[in-house]
């Protein structure tokens, strides 16, 4: 069957607009439009139909009711306009025909872009896209259409939707499509006779590094141990095992700010709660949930927020940044090297002439060599039980006093610092406690640099 036999059988039976129909037959030539297709397809049919007609061979009544079809039933205006010239009869209704696939969605969409830009209102974005929820009616009709007259070529609904709504958007919002990663997805829900639009904002990320000035605080917040969060006595109805965290200081700024939902915090690895992380700080990726801003500042928020989290909390280097680099500063963490500052206090007392062999025993134990260190048995209830080679690159000591020294250690990331000091009753080896024959504890510890 040929495509003009096709599109005669379609209206013999039912009112198709043109861009539905250019749809059902959009597998053939490209670089058009549907429009520009199904006008094509009925423009072509007329125009053979009247050529039929005026030859005297081809002139019987299939080629006039033919056109009487495309005139009455297409409403295709070239048609009418052949009927009327040859003088053929034909009822020239002037009802608005209703296309039985679109239900004339697609005659006119400045609705659903009216729509979208009122939602659109007040929000930073670079780039858009358009999805489509189809009500199962319109999907159930196209369908059963499709199989009716043997339709394999089409472009779905949808496609055709998204794209001819996009393509006006783009124009009106002067922003561009981008198919992989959009600001915003605006998603139509689309039945026949009502339509809701839900936008999809897109998480902005933001790269930092923070300093923790203070011990005592947790990078991240905790729920309280005993009521998991529900708020008890014991965490006076807070739910929180920390008054704060890195996290819950540096946030509700960026929130504010961005206008977002909710955040998530990112770090490169974490310092215990009694750890500082001095130098040039830690870097963490925040990840802002449904920002209505995401043209920010960065460097009026970083200002602002380091006014807030004073002698706490410091951040620095803020950067935009995306959801791969979350990955993989996560990934990295264990790669780094880290240098460390530790306060040690030893129960034996020593000379400091006993203190500077000690450090050339632990300089030629530990310095260029792998330690084994199995799991503390502090942080199990969180991490697998494993045994860990880990790197220690340098290692320098001062003498306090005789019982309190002061060790900067440089280590490959994930190194177990205190345990590395204490020996956790031999689950770390080589230790400090082991090379020095009696025990010794990790008073202070501060992070001074992260390679990264
Ligand atoms: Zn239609
Ligand atoms: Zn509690």
């Amino acid at each position: 069957m040929t495509i003009n036999e096709k599109v005669l059988e379609i209206y013999h039976d039912y009112y198709i607009c043109p861009h539905c129909l250019g749809r059902m037959f959009s597998l053939y030539a490209t670089n058009t439009t549907n429009l520009e297709r199904g006008n094509s397809i009925l423009l072509a049919l007329t125009m053979q139909l009247h050529e039929n007609y005026l030859s005297i061979n081809e002139k019987n009544d299939d080629t006039v009711n033919h056109l009487r079809l495309l005139a009455e039933k297409a409403k295709f205006v070239p048609a009418i306009k052949v009927m009327e010239k040859e003088g053929l009869n034909f009822d020239n209704e002037i009802t608005e025909p209703s296309c039985y696939l679109c239900d004339n969605i697609f005659s006119d969409l400045t609705k659903y872009t009216l729509e979208a830009i009122r939602k659109l209102e007040n929000l930073d974005y670079e780039s858009f896209l358009v999805g489509t929820n189809l009500n199962g009616k319109i999907i159930n009709k196209e369908d059963e259409f499709k199989v009716r007259f043997k339709i394999l070529g089409a472009e779905s609904f949808k496609s055709h939707f998204n794209r001819e709504v996009g393509k006006l958007l783009s124009t009106q919002i002067k922003k561009s499509t981008d198919f992989a990663n959009p600001d915003i997805t605006i998603i139509f829900s689309l039945s026949f006779d009502s339509f809701s639009i839900n936008l999809v904002i897109r998480s902005l990320f933001i790269y930092g590094r923070y300093n923790k000035l203070i011990r005592g605080i947790p990078q991240t917040h905790w729920d309280c141990r005993r009521c998991k969060g529900m708020g008890c006595v014991n965490c006076n109805y807070t739910g929180k095992q920390h008054q704060t965290s890195v996290e819950e200081l540096i946030i509700p700024e960026f929130i504010k700010v961005s206008k977002s939902t909710g955040a998530k915090f990112h770090g490169a690895g974490r310092e215990d709660i009694d750890v500082r992380m001095l130098g040039k700080g830690r870097p963490f990726i925040l990840e802002l949930q449904n920002p209505v801003l995401r043209l920010l500042n960065l460097e009026n928020l970083e200002k602002r927020v380091n006014k807030i989290t004073k002698k706490k909390v410091k951040i620095r280097d803020l950067q935009f940044s995306n959801k791969n680099n979350v990955i993989s500063i996560k990934t990295n963490a264990e790669n780094t090297k880290k240098l460390y500052k530790a306060l040690v206090q030893s129960e034996k007392r020593i000379t400091k002439s006993q203190f500077n062999e000690f450090l050339i025993l632990l300089e030629n134990q530990l310095v260029g060599k792998k330690l084994s260190q199995r799991t503390p048995e502090r942080v199990s209830h969180r991490r697998a039980d494993k045994v860990r080679q880990k790197y220690i690159y340098e290692l320098n000591g001062r003498f306090l006093k005789s019982n309190l020294f002061e060790f900067t250690v440089k280590t490959q990331g994930g190194t177990y610092i205190k345990e590395l000091i204490n020996g956790d009753k031999g689950r770390t080896t080589n230790s400090f406690t082991e090379l020095f024959g009696a025990p010794l504890i990790c008073k202070e510890l501060d992070v001074l640099h992260i390679d990264i």
